[in-house]
């Protein structure tokens, strides 16, 4: 039986971390203040949002919330973005994700300056990581990172397989085991034999966004197993990509959700954020 990665402990210990620096930073006259952008009101982006000013007053920052009605307009999205990138107080810039129809997401993503891009989302920040360069990091990717290293599971030499490929997770998930010296395969819905490739994995990480798709068939004897998908299912249940319980009983390490991945993405979005004002005050 695997055991299980601790998600929400590792992210409480990451927190704690936070928190004392951003005390010390607090003593230099700096309070770290991030700023949370959401348009219109979907139940489940009002939760993220709530959860990330939860996080920041928790650490000792400061959060400013902008709820802006559905029919805003990309211009007056763009002009508050504008704004608080020339603001110097303010240390990181936060658009919640999905943003209407009428409004394009690349443009307001890339509209972010990329030194406050606590979401790692922009394509400085994605290119900085691809070639090495400091910079934010996605935080879903960078906190599943932290859960390896801190439960002290090695990437060196590992077979990671990543199962998807988006800008968000997929994609820098595969950079950053690279960097951590993995030998990484990318699948996508167009992968052939899928099993087969992910039965080679050490570690798997599995980021599709199917409910309960990897079964054991997908997992070889004493893997890793990353469940990064969330979804709500019958009686309002929550679960991952990964059947839990029957991949359990094949891996060595397993996340489980909810309380794996998921708490790391918020630690993670505290830890850029950190990174930011300490950059702001390097100048
Ligand atoms: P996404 O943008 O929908 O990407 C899904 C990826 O999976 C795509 O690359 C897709 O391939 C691939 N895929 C889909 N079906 C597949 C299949 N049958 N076999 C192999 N590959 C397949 O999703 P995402 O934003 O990366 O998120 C993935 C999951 O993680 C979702 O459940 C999401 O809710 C969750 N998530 C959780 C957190 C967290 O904090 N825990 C954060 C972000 C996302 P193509 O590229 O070929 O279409």
């Amino acid at each position: 039986m695997a055991e299980i990665i601790d998600g929400k402990k590792i992210s409480a210990q990451i927190k704690e971390e936070v928190k004392e620096e951003a005390a010390k930073l607090k003593k230099d006259g700096i309070t770290v203040t991030l700023a949370v952008i959401q348009v219109g009101q979907d139940p489940a982006s009002s939760v993220y949002v709530g959860n990330k000013k939860k996080a920041c007053e928790y650490v000792g920052f400061r959060s400013l919330a902008y709820e802006l009605p559905q029919e805003t307009s990309q211009e007056e999205l763009l002009n508050l973005i504008g704004d608080l990138n020339g603001r110097a107080d303010v240390n990181g810039i936060l658009v919640q994700l999905p943003l209407p129809g009428h409004i394009s997401e690349e443009k307001v993503i890339q509209a972010i300056s990329p030194d406050k891009d606590v979401d790692g989302f922009h394509v400085q920040n994605a290119g900085r990581l691809t070639v090495g360069m400091e910079g934010f990091v996605s935080c879903t990717p960078a906190g599943i990172i932290e859960l390896l290293k801190r439960t002290g599971i090695g990437i060196c030499g590992k077979e990671c397989v990543v199962i998807g490929r988006s800008n968000i997770v997929g994609k820098p998930m595969a950079a950053l085991l690279l960097r951590e010296n993995g030998t990484v395969t990318v699948c996508h819905s167009r992968t052939k034999n899928l099993a087969e490739i992910t039965a080679r994995a050490d570690i798997l990480v599995a980021a599709l966004g199917k409910p309960k798709f990897v079964t054991a068939k997908y997992v070889k004897e004493g893997a890793v197993v990353i469940d990064v998908g969330i979804h709500r299912g019958e009686n309002n249940k929550l679960c991952g990509d990964v059947d839990f319980d029957s991949v359990a009983e094949k891996a060595s390490y397993i996340t489980p959700v909810p309380g794996g991945v998921g708490p790391m993405t918020i630690a993670m979005l505290m830890v850029n954020c950190l990174q930011s004002a300490k950059m702001g005050k390097k100048g």
